[in-house]
């Protein structure tokens, strides 16, 4: 499935985030993302794509569902620490708009930070 708008947005802002982290820590500047960072990847959008909130989605960050099994969230977790900072030199807009998003209240009852 196609992702469009504010999750399309999201998958983006992701996959920059994901790119940061891999070229620093997994040293691959010539492909655009490690096997490892790409299987990530892979799994995130299969994430988005099943969402059970749509467009509605909280950030995963605020979600009480959770969907990640653990060790994917964990990756994540640390891609985000390290990219997220470094995401409002490189890509602006979408570090504030995700920045946005992470405030707005849910419907679907994740909960802000
Ligand atoms: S963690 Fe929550 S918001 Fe993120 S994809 Fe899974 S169910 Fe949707
Ligand atoms: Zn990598």
């Amino acid at each position: 499935m196609e992702l469009t708008g504010r999750l399309h947005r999201e998958l983006l802002t992701f996959q920059c985030m994901l790119k940061i982290y891999c070229n620093k820590h997994h040293n691959s500047p010539q492909q655009p993302l490690c096997e490892d960072c790409t299987a990530v990847q892979k799994y995130a959008e299969k994430r988005l794509q099943h969402c059970p909130f749509g467009i509605e989605k909280p950030t995963c960050a605020n979600c009480h569902v959770h969907c990640y099994k653990k060790e994917m969230r964990d990756k994540v977790r640390s891609i985000m620490r390290y990219a997220g900072p470094r995401m409002l030199f490189s890509h602006p807009l979408l570090a504030i708009l995700h920045i946005l998003d992470g405030k707005k209240q849910s419907k679907t009852g994740g909960t802000t930070r």
